[in-house]
């Protein structure tokens, strides 16, 4: 029989001291066994219950788990059954591992267990072309490198052909009507009545620090389908298989799983410079909410920060730290910050506290079983949802200041505060401690009602990425994670600024492909 939540608000410490002791000793027997249970509950993850995997917390690695080893038995038995295992090839030993180590050499084990891609010996995949041929384009010179004069068409040599997948759209608002186009492309050079030969080429983009991947017009995908890719990736969230299995499916295109995958990094490669332009607009803003969540590098834990503006959503992938929030707010960032808890925001001189952490907070001490708690908790919450109706109230006027108002009340409860922040009861003593660590940027919106009091703004921003998260399991590489802060900065900025994404990211993509800079973003219509 459990001591139910009803039983345990009546056990005060004095109503024990009066129990006799075999009664006591009952009393301790039955609660050492609630606690070992409670204990054991908590403890339990994916790999100890029938708990899925997605409830697991994003931190915690993977546990050499059931599944896995399951896999792994499957894997021994099919080899047994029908040997030698296909996949394994006649160059592996038909007892070599499965696992391979991954390429940053961290020991297998660490992250995901399988090195994503083709795996050793198997089948490679070639171009597999089933779309004819639309149309030949010829890239002809126009004009003489040399003496300027226009170059006849007719003088034109092709040297080199490329075939490039393009997406494009019929007229009208959206993008409907969407076909596909297979083109050859020609590229040669043409002599002048001069001599001089001049030659035309692919575009290509010169090398930049941190990327691997290249930015060329040297690309089986055309912009606007690589920006097609990339929203079925990030924002209809399909993984690559998935969007391979889309686009041979509906569209007719066969292109392979790293195609996909190099056509996502090679756009966020051509976005890269547009992040200054974000990063600056952002620095001006009179008023940003910033928030982080957890993220996952193949197996390695990082956070997937946001700052949100008016006009513009900037995210980036790092460590959690003071220095990535001072890199993109700067060391003298003016405006307010919308923030949560977290220590590092308190370098930020006009911070403002979320409201909606601390009620919340409230509310589960409110629920307490420990009598202390509950009185805090009580207090805490009548007081914030008092000045919440104060701050609406007082946004429907003239502007004011309610701060005089409420000095005497807030007064009291720094006191209440002061007394609990020793306090026995963890929860209240952490709740405490957070009132009077940020006192000043929690009531600062009581001189400024027309500040915000939650921090939603951020929080929405996050929560399409942290689904992205629960299914992808996060990125796999350092350039992957690059891409993915870069590409939704953008994609989310423009929906800020109500204008479409997928046709300016084509566009971004087709002038980096030159070589040329990248257009700048609109601004907001
Ligand atoms: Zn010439």
């Amino acid at each position: 029989m459990y001591l139910s939540d009803f039983d345990l608000k009546q056990l005060e410490s004095r109503n024990l001291a009066k129990l006799p002791v075999a009664e006591k000793n009952r009393l301790l027997e039955k609660m050492l066994g609630d606690l070992i249970e409670a204990r054991e509950r908590l403890a339990a993850n994916s790999s100890t219950s029938s708990r899925p995997p997605s409830s697991d917390p994003p931190w915690s690695g993977p546990h050499g788990d059931a599944e896995a080893e399951e896999t792994a038995t499957q894997g021994a038995k099919a080899k047994e059954d029908e040997m030698p295992l296909a996949e394994n090839g006649p160059s592996a030993p038909p007892d070599a591992p499965a696992m391979v180590a991954c390429p940053d050499g961290k020991p297998p084990g660490v992250g995901p267990k399988k090195k994503p891609g083709r795996q050793p010996g198997a089948h490679g995949h070639s171009r597999m072309l089933t779309l004819p041929v639309t149309g030949t384009i010829p890239h002809a010179p126009t004009h003489c490198a040399v003496c300027d004069r226009a170059l006849d068409g007719d003088a034109f040599k092709a040297n080199t052909g490329l075939y490039v997948l393009e997406l494009v759209a019929g007229d009208g608002p959206g993008l409907r009507a969407l076909a596909v186009r297979h083109d050859k492309h020609l590229y040669g050079e043409s002599t002048c009545a001069c001599g001089h030969v001049t030659r035309t080429e692919p575009g290509r983009c010169p090398d930049e620090p941190m990327w691997k991947v290249g930015l060329s017009e040297w690309s089986l995908v055309g912009p606007f389908l690589t920006s097609f890719i990339v929203c079925l990736s990030l924002r209809m969230r399909l993984s690559r298989r998935n969007i391979q299995e889309f686009l041979q499916d509906w569209l007719g295109v066969y292109l392979s799983t790293s195609t996909i995958n190099r056509c996502i990094h090679e756009a966020g490669r051509a976005v890269e410079p547009l992040e200054g332009q974000l990063v600056d607009e952002v620095r001006q803003a009179s008023l940003a909410y910033a928030d982080e969540t957890s993220w996952k590098e193949w197996g390695k834990l990082l956070w997937l920060w946001v700052v949100s503006t008016a006009t513009v959503s900037l995210y980036l992938i790092g460590y959690r730290s003071a220095e990535l929030i001072t890199n993109a707010l700067g060391e003298d960032f003016a405006g307010w910050l919308m923030t949560d808890g977290y220590k590092v925001y308190r370098q930020f001189h006009k911070r403002l506290r979320c409201w909606a952490h601390l009620l919340r907070k409230a509310k589960g001490l409110r629920e307490s079983l420990t009598g202390e708690a509950r009185l805090f908790g009580e207090h805490s919450h009548a007081l914030l949802t008092e000045l919440m109706d104060a701050v609406y109230q007082a946004r429907e006027g003239p502007p004011t200041s309610l701060a005089g108002r409420y000095r005497d009340r807030l007064e009291e409860f720094r006191l209440m505060c002061e007394l609990h922040r020793d306090c026995r009861h963890e929860k209240t003593r952490a709740l405490a401690r957070e009132f009077l660590n940020d006192w000043e940027a929690v009531w600062i919106v009581l001189a400024h009602p027309y500040l915000p009091l939650t921090n939603n703004e951020a929080e929405r921003a996050l929560r399409h990425w942290v689904i992205l998260r629960r299914i992808t399991h996060g990125t796999r590489t350092e350039q992957g994670s690059r891409a993915l802060a870069l590409l939704i900065s953008v994609i989310e900025t423009c929906r800020k600024r109500k204008h479409l994404p997928w046709p300016y990211l084509a566009q971004v993509i087709a002038e980096r492909r030159k070589g040329n800079p990248a257009p700048a973003m609109l601004a907001a219509t």
